[in-house]
């Protein structure tokens, strides 16, 4: 297994502490690790690990930036689900619109203005792409 980090809550910044998803949740059906605020649940802040490692996904978020992060992903990913751009373009294409550098343009890294940024980006292509498909 990697090594784990050392990460902080960015909302009361206490440290974070890694422990198994199923014992955070109190629900055995989860699988891996999380990376919890030590002040959970009172401040509920978290965020998993990337499977198999003890690598964070990202950075801790409560539950309301959880959401967003969810939303944001949905609206991005359908660009190169529908086959807008290829997955690495629309990487590249995000980076640009938000001047991220690309090394980091990761939703999981956002804060909620970024997220409603690619929320909002990502409706735009979205919406061209169908206009051109009823002009053609
Ligand atoms: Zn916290």
């Amino acid at each position: 297994m990697k090594q784990k980090q050392n990460l902080r809550c960015s909302y009361c910044g206490s440290p974070a502490v890694l422990k198994p998803a199923a014992e955070v949740f109190q629900d055995p059906k989860q699988k891996g690790y999380v990376y919890v605020c030590s002040h959970y649940p009172v401040c509920d802040a978290y965020v998993g690990v990337h499977p198999g490692t003890k690598l964070p996904m990202g950075s801790l978020a409560n539950a309301a930036l959880r959401k967003k992060r969810i939303l944001a992903h949905q609206a991005f990913d359908q660009i190169w689900k529908q086959g807008v751009m290829s997955r690495k373009q629309a990487y590249y294409w995000l980076s640009d619109k938000l001047g991220t550098d690309p090394a980091h343009t990761h939703i999981a890294m956002f804060g909620e203005y970024l997220c409603d940024q690619v929320i909002c980006e990502s409706r735009k292509v979205l919406a061209n792409k169908r206009n051109i498909a009823s002009a053609a």
